[in-house]
């Protein structure tokens, strides 16, 4: 009864702030802290960018099996105003120097590496030797090795590893693997993913910088893409060849503006991404034997939107941050299956770098090939 009251006030408080930028004076400290439910997992976000400031923290305040417990941040400002707003323990609170500390903490179970790509290995390693269950935001790292790295530490650490791919939680997506799994409109001949958007405000950020970002939209948007070609169709690609387009040189000084890349499946499904700074989409398409199925926009936040052949699609919104981080709670404290394991970014990871050495050989197909197909299509 304690539970559902607590939870309640805070989904109002959250709907209330509306999205707002981080204040210092509204604290929901009697909300949250540190004497928490000991059923749900204390959860620590590395790094307070946009993605935490906007989607996972409000999100925490509303999961059922974890919660917000600590925060490693390299502004000293954050950590006045989140643990104000969030009621976050100074003892929970940790930099980028002091972080292996975590390790004496009982109260973070799980660290989450929210920061730009090139800090995603060494944040999710030292998570794992500090004993903590890691979630990885995407693209998983700079590189298979670093992929690697990671899946070999977690595994010696005997902690568990997901990827932040949230859409493995979201209903729109779960019903779209459905359709795959039970051919509702028998085998899928042809599938189509885009995944892009316009920059053009600052050149100089992280996402445009190769030593921080690893590579531009393939990286960034280029992940989701991948991602849906592969769920829907439920099979991994065995082979990739592809383009690289550039409009903007002076802009995009030194990453990818945009790709387009093109799969083989064994089955003889045909498959085909674009990924883009410069073009806004968002968008899966499948063309079957009796139909069609479609999700646009296929991996925003909210409000993802699906038709088929036969008619609308219709599921209820929920935060799919909330979901996601409920999901891999419950992999940790009930054995529940693992949606976005390590692999599975790595597999992704493994595409992306197929897809840059193609381009490099001028579009010279690539074989592709995996030990796990993850579950059904990840
Ligand atoms: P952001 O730029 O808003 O935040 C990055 C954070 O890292 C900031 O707090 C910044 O202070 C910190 N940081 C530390 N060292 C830095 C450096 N050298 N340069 C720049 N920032 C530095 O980015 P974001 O949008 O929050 O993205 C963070 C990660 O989350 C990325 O890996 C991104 O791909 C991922 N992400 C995932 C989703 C998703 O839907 N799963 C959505 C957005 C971002």
């Amino acid at each position: 009864m304690r539970k559902i009251t607590r939870r309640k006030f805070n989904t109002t408080l959250v709907k209330g702030l509306g999205g707002s930028a981080l204040t210092a004076h509204m604290p929901l400290a009697c909300a949250m802290g540190s004497k928490q439910d000991k059923k749900k997992l204390g959860i620590a976000l590395v790094g307070l960018g946009s993605y935490s400031t906007y989607q996972l923290a409000p999100a925490l305040l509303d999961t059922q099996h974890c919660y917000l417990a600590g925060i490693v941040t390299g502004s000293p400002d954050k950590e006045k105003i989140w643990g104000s707003k969030y009621n976050i323990p100074e003892g929970n609170i940790y930099n980028y120097d002091n972080f292996d500390a975590i390790k004496d903490n009982k109260e973070i179970d799980v660290v989450y590496v929210v920061l730009p790509n090139s800090m995603h290995a060494d944040f999710s390693i030292r998570a794992a030797k500090a004993g903590k269950h890691v979630i990885c935001e995407k693209p998983m790292a700079m590189n298979v090795e670093e992929c690697d790295a990671i899946i070999k530490a977690c595994s010696e650490n005997n902690v568990k590893l997901g990827i932040g791919y949230r859409l493995h939680s979201e209903p729109y997506t779960q019903e779209v693997k459905r359709f795959v799994r039970e051919k509702t409109f028998g085998n899928v001949r042809y599938i189509s993913a885009d995944a892009g958007y316009y920059s053009g405000s600052n050149p100089e950020q992280w996402r445009l910088n190769k030593k921080l970002s690893g590579g531009g939209a393939l990286m960034n948007m280029g992940v989701y893409a991948i991602q849906s070609v592969i769920y829907g169709t439920g099979e991994n690609p065995i082979s990739v060849s592809a383009q690289e387009f550039s409009t903007r040189p002076e802009y995009f000084k030194g990453t990818d503006e945009t790709i387009t890349a093109q799969f083989e499946f064994k089955s003889g499904v045909v498959g085909t991404i674009m990924t883009s700074h410069n073009i806004s989409a968002n968008r899966l398409h499948a063309k079957c034997e009796r139909g069609w199925f479609e999700l646009d926009p296929a991996s925003t936040y909210i409000p993802l939107a699906g038709r088929t052949s036969k008619g609308e699609l219709n599921f209820k919104q929920e935060s799919q941050q909330k979901l996601q981080m409920d999901d891999f709670a419950k992999h940790v404290l009930f054995d529940a299956p693992n949606l976005v394991p390590g692999e599975m970014g790595k597999r992704d990871m493994m595409i992306v770098e197929a897809i840059y050495k193609s381009i490099s050989e001028g579009g010279k197909k690539q074989a592709l090939s995996f030990e796990s197909n993850f579950g059904f299509g990840g």
